[in-house]
C-alpha cells in the first residue's frame, strides 16, 4: 500500500509565477495527484487506510456534507485499497433528491450513504455517538469529518520535500479544519514561516492545529474568508476567474482560491519583503467545482 501510495503522490509537479516586487510565487499543484483523490485528501488518507488494514478492518467509514472532497476522496482511496466504505451525510432531507455529482459518484464507487438529520451530525465526535456507530459497524475503521487526526497529519509532513524546506522562505496553506496545516508546519524548517488561509471564520483553528504541534513558526489568518465557510465574494470569484486566465492553473472557491486571493492581495500591499520566495500549496478539491460555481 505504501508503495502504491508513493507512485500515485508522483503526479505533483511545481510551477512557478513571477510577481512584481522580487517575490516569487511557486505553486505545488497536487491537484495533480488525481482527479478523485486530489491534494491533501491524499496524504491525509495515507496512513490511515495502512492502519486501518493491518488491524484487519474491511471498511472505511467517515462522515461529510454532500459536496465534500474528504467524502469524495475517502470513496475513490477505499475502493482502490480493497476496502468498502459508509458515508454519514449531512441533511436528511438529501434522501429526497437525486444525488448531486460528488454523492453519485461516491456512491458509484460504492460507497454506501446514510444521510443524517443536522442535529445528529453535530453530535459525530461524542464519545456515546461513536460508540453506537461502532456497534452498528463493527468492522468499520473510523475516519473523523474532514479526516484530520494524528495520521492525517504524518501524512502531510510528506507534502513537503527536503528540497521544499531549503528553496522557500514561506510556506502558504489552506484550511479547513487544520491537519493539513500541523502536518506542513511539522515538517516546516525554523527557517520558514508557515501561514495558513482558513476558508471559515474563528478562532478554533489556532487550537486546532496546536494540539499537533509545538512549533511557534506558523500563523492563521482568516481575512480572506470572504465571511464564512462556502461564502464568496464578487472579489473572489473575479480573482478567479482572472487567475485561471493568467496562469491556466485551475482553482475552486472554497479554499484554493480564497487563499491565492490573499496571497495576491498580501503581496500587492508589501507584507512579504523583497525577495522572498514563497510556496503555496494546491491541495486540489477540484471535483467540487462544477458543483458549487
Ligand atoms: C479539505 C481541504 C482543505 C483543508 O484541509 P484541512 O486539513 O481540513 O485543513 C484545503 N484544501 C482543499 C482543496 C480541501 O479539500
Amino acid at each position: 500500500m505504501q508503495q502504491q501510495f508513493d507512485q500515485i503522490a508522483q503526479a505533483v509537479s511545481t510551477q512557478s509565477i513571477v510577481l512584481a516586487d522580487n517575490v516569487q510565487l511557486t505553486i505545488k499543484r497536487l491537484d495533480q495527484i488525481h482527479p478523485q483523490i486530489s491534494g491533501n485528501k491524499f496524504f491525509k488518507l495515507k496512513y490511515n487506510l495502512i492502519e486501518a488494514k493491518s488491524l484487519g478492518y474491511r471498511q472505511i467509514l467517515t462522515f461529510g456534507g454532500a459536496y465534500s472532497n474528504h467524502i469524495a476522496a475517502t470513496a475513490y482511496a477505499a475502493a482502490l485499497f480493497g476496502f468498502e466504505s459508509i458515508g454519514i451525510i449531512r441533511g436528511e432531507e438529501l434522501a429526497q433528491h437525486p444525488l448531486n455529482p460528488t454523492l453519485a459518484t461516491a456512491q458509484s464507487l460504492g460507497m454506501q450513504l446514510q444521510f443524517v438529520s443536522r442535529q445528529s451530525y453535530r453530535e459525530k465526535h461524542q464519545a456515546a455517538y461513536l460508540a453506537a456507530l461502532e456497534l452498528r459497524y463493527p468492522h468499520a475503521y473510523i475516519v473523523p469529518e474532514g479526516g484530520s487526526n494524528a495520521l492525517a497529519v504524518q501524512g502531510c509532513q510528506e507534502i513537503l520535500s527536503l528540497q521544499d524546506r531549503q528553496d522557500y522562505d514561506q510556506i502558504c496553506a489552506a484550511v479547513g479544519t487544520g491537519g493539513t496545516l500541523a502536518g506542513i508546519i511539522e515538517a516546516s524548517s525554523d527557517q520558514q514561516q508557515v501561514l495558513g488561509f482558513s476558508a471559515l471564520k474563528g478562532d478554533f483553528l489556532h487550537a486546532q492545529v496546536q494540539q499537533y504541534t509545538d512549533k511557534c513558526n506558523w500563523r492563521i489568518i482568516d481575512d480572506y474568508c470572504c465571511g464564512g465557510y462556502a461564502k464568496t465574494s464578487t472579489a473572489l470569484l473575479q480573482f478567479i476567474e482572472d487567475f485561471e486566465l493568467a496562469f491556466t492553473i485551475p482553482i475552486e472557491p472554497i479554499y484554493t482560491g480564497k487563499m491565492l486571493y490573499g496571497i495576491f492581495d498580501l503581496i500587492s500591499k508589501g507584507h512579504f519583503k523583497a525577495g522572498t520566495r514563497i510556496l503555496a500549496i494546491h491541495s486540489g478539491g477540484l471535483q467540487g467545482k462544477a458543483a458549487t460555481a
